[in-house]
C-alpha cells in the first residue's frame, strides 16, 4: 500500500510503498477515506516533537471504513464508517478508570507518535479506539473532528466555561475555529484573535462576538477594554509574546489555558497571578467519549467542521508548507 513516511525533522515527507498492516486480535483494519493535516505534523517536521520511532506514518485525524476485523472483534463489521481515536488508551489503568483516557499510562498506541497513522491507504487500530460516523457526515468532515473538535471540547471542559463567561480564543486555526463554536454552544461570549483577515472573518461567521487583530495593538488591552477581562483565555499559539498578551487579557479569577505551544519559554511573576487569583491550566488531547460527542455535534449542525482544502496524499508536503505559512483556513484533508 502507499503511505507517507516521516524520517526526521527538516526532511520532506515522501509517499512510499510499504507492507499493508494485518489486524491482530482485537484490532480492525481501516481503509482510510480522509485524513486531516494538523499543526502537530508541523511540530514533527520542525523538530519540536519527536515520535517514538522513525520512519513513521503521520496523520492522527482519520476517517474511513472497516476493511477487515482481527480475531475477537464483534463490535464492527466490514463497511462500517468509522473515525479513529488517535490515542489508543488501555481502558484499564488508574487514569482510564477515572475517565482521564487522554492521560492513559499504558496506551496501546498513538497514531503518528508511536504507531503508524492515517497518511496511508490502510491502518490497523484497536477496535475500542473507533467511533461510528453519523450518516449525515462525509469522511472529509469527520476526519478533522478526531482532533480539532475533540481537542476543543476537552479544553472547554478543562476550563469549565459556563454561560455568560467571556472566553478568548487566541489563534483561530483548526482547533480555534472549533473552539469558538464549542464555547458559543456553552453559552459563552467569545473573542477570537487572529493575524489573518480570512481567519478573523471565519471566526466571526462561526459566532465570535469580537474579532481582534494583534496588529491593532496590545491584545490584552483590547480584551480588557471590550470585555472588562476574560474568564478564560485559550492559548493556541504558545509563543512568549502571545503568552504575555493572553495573561494580560485575563480578568479576576480568570484562567489561561495552554493548548498550543512553541519552542519559546514564558516568564511570569507569581504575584501577578496570586493577587487576582488567576490560574494557568493546560489541556492535552481528548477522550473517545469526546470524539463521539464531537461527531454528534457536527452531525447535528451545532459545530461546523471547517474543511479548507481536500488534496491527494501525494500533496502532503505541499499542504504542510501551506499550513506553516498560515495559508490554510480550517482544516486541510488528504484523501489517499
Ligand atoms: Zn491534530
Ligand atoms: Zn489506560
Amino acid at each position: 500500500m502507499r503511505a507517507a513516511r516521516f524520517t526526521g525533522p527538516g526532511r520532506p515527507i515522501e509517499v512510499q510503498e510499504v507492507p499493508r498492516p494485518v489486524p491482530g486480535p482485537g484490532e480492525v483494519l481501516v481503509r482510510v477515506r480522509a485524513a486531516g493535516v494538523c499543526a502537530t505534523e508541523l511540530h514533527f517536521t520542525e523538530g519540536l516533537l519527536t515520535p517514538a520511532r522513525t520512519p513513521i506514518t503521520p496523520g492522527h485525524e482519520v476517517a474511513g471504513t472497516v476493511e477487515e476485523t482481527g480475531a475477537d472483534v464483534t463490535a464492527w463489521v466490514p463497511g462500517d464508517r468509522v473515525a479513529v481515536h488517535y490515542l489508543h488508551s488501555c481502558g484499564d489503568c488508574r487514569q482510564c478508570r477515572r475517565g482521564r483516557e487522554n492521560l492513559c499510562s499504558a496506551p496501546r498506541g498513538m497514531l503518528a507518535f508511536a504507531s503508524d497513522g492515517g497518511f496511508a491507504e490502510f491502518l490497523a487500530v484497536p477496535a475500542r479506539s473507533l467511533a461510528r460516523i453519523p450518516d449525515a457526515l462525509t469522511f472529509e468532515q469527520a476526519a478533522p473532528v478526531a482532533c480539532s473538535v475533540t481537542t476543543a471540547l476537552h479544553a472547554a471542559a478543562v476550563a469549565d466555561v459556563r454561560a455568560d463567561d467571556v472566553a478568548v480564543v487566541y489563534g483561530a486555526g483548526g482547533v480555534g475555529s472549533a473552539l469558538v463554536q464549542v464555547l458559543r454552544h456553552r453559552g459563552a461570549r467569545v473573542a477570537a484573535v487572529a493575524r489573518s483577515q480570512r481567519r478573523r472573518d471565519l471566526a466571526g461567521s462561526l459566532g465570535a462576538e469580537w474579532v481582534l487583530d494583534p496588529a491593532d495593538g496590545d491584545v490584552g488591552a483590547q480584551v480588557q477594554r471590550l470585555t472588562g477581562g476574560a474568564d478564560a483565555v485559550f492559548e493556541l499559539v504558545g509563543t512568549a509574546a502571545t503568552g504575555r498578551q493572553a495573561l494580560a487579557a485575563l480578568g479576576p479569577g480568570g484562567a489561561l489555558v495552554y493548548v498550543g505551544y512553541s519552542a519559546e519559554r514564558v516568564e511570569l511573576n507569581p504575584v501577578e497571578l496570586v493577587v487576582p487569583e488567576q490560574r494557568i491550566l493546560t489541556s492535552v488531547s481528548n477522550t473517545l467519549a469526546e470524539l463521539e460527542l464531537g461527531l454528534d455535534l457536527v452531525a447535528r449542525g451545532v459545530v461546523r467542521s471547517v474543511v479548507g482544502r481536500v488534496e491527494p496524499l501525494d500533496a502532503v508536503d505541499e499542504v504542510l508548507g501551506a499550513l506553516a505559512r498560515g495559508e490554510v483556513t480550517g482544516r486541510a484533508v488528504l484523501v489517499p
